[in-house]
């Protein structure tokens, strides 16, 4: 996996020790988190400061939304495929409705949607409810 240090550079931005605490806690959770999740994580947390570095981080497409049933926006972290104002997902969120947690399912590819002439398909979220391997 690379380390913060090396997304933060990959994607322009300037490093800095919030922004390395924020993306470290992303990247090793394991699962989606809520803007709440990673306050509570943080050592010094700053509403405002983060919420603005989610921001930039999902323009620059470093993380994206996790969606899930609830309506809770949670983050993830992208594969690497993804550029400034380009995220390229094709995977399935999973909502476990036992522990809550939201987790993206790679290698699981998302069907192909057939639609009328004259609409066209920018992102298809896929959410899956159910159980997780741990609430099992
Ligand atoms: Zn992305
Ligand atoms: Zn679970
Ligand atoms: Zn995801």
């Amino acid at each position: 996996m690379q380390s913060a240090e090396a997304i933060l550079k990959k994607h322009g931005m300037r490093i800095t020790q919030f922004r390395l605490d924020v993306l470290n806690i992303i990247s090793t959770a394991g699962s989606a988190l809520s803007n709440q999740d990673i306050e509570n994580k943080l050592h010094d947390p700053d509403r405002i400061t983060l919420y603005r570095t989610l921001k930039s981080f999902e323009d620059k497409g470093i993380i994206h939304r996790a969606l899930d049933s609830t309506q809770t926006a949670k983050y993830a972290l992208c594969a690497g495929e993804c550029t400034e104002h380009k995220h390229h997902h094709h995977h399935v969120h999973f909502h476990c409705i036992a522990c809550e947690n939201t987790f993206c399912v790679d290698n699981v590819a998302v069907p192909s949607i057939e639609l009328p002439s004259g609409y066209h398909v920018l992102d298809i979220n896929i959410i899956v409810d159910g159980t997780c391997e741990k609430c099992r």
